[in-house]
């Protein structure tokens, strides 16, 4: 652990190879780095603590609020169904399956687990729609 940030200490040259395989945006919310004031975070998509490990397939980039909402998660309540779901896992999932993005800077889930990590991470509160509204009106949200 890094005690000043809290974060995993990993290699840097695992850090750069997650950060170039994610283009520099979050693997979740799909932020761009150079839109957020917080640098993103690698981390674990399964964490430590189950058993996840440091292999570059279990490593993500992630914005820090999704990171902070996201936390050891690993599943969550689809809002629609009410059952437990695993999380979208990016490595294993494909987002344009799982998610859209709507006009209004809105990520709406397409599945179970879409819906379910969109809850999780707040990726619809206020503040993180109207940024992603304004970067999708200026191309600079994919
Ligand atoms: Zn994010």
């Amino acid at each position: 652990m890094d005690p000043a940030r809290g974060l995993v200490k990993l290699p840097s040259d695992t850090r750069e190879l997650v950060q170039r395989r994610a283009q520099g945006a979050c693997e979740y919310c799909h932020l761009p780095q150079d839109a957020s004031i917080l640098p993103h975070q690698v981390d674990h998509i399964i964490g430590r603590q189950h058993r996840g490990s440091d292999d570059v397939d279990n490593l993500r980039l992630c914005c820090i609020r999704c990171n902070l909402k996201k936390g050891p998660n690993i599943a969550s309540i689809d809002p629609e169904s009410k059952l437990v779901v695993q999380l979208y896992h990016p490595r294993r999932h494909a987002w344009r399956e799982h998610f859209v993005t709507e006009s209004t800077g809105v990520i709406n889930g397409l599945t179970a687990e879409g819906r379910a990590t969109v809850q999780l991470l707040d990726m619809n509160d206020e503040d993180r729609a109207r940024l992603r509204a304004f970067l999708l009106r200026r191309g600079r949200h994919p």
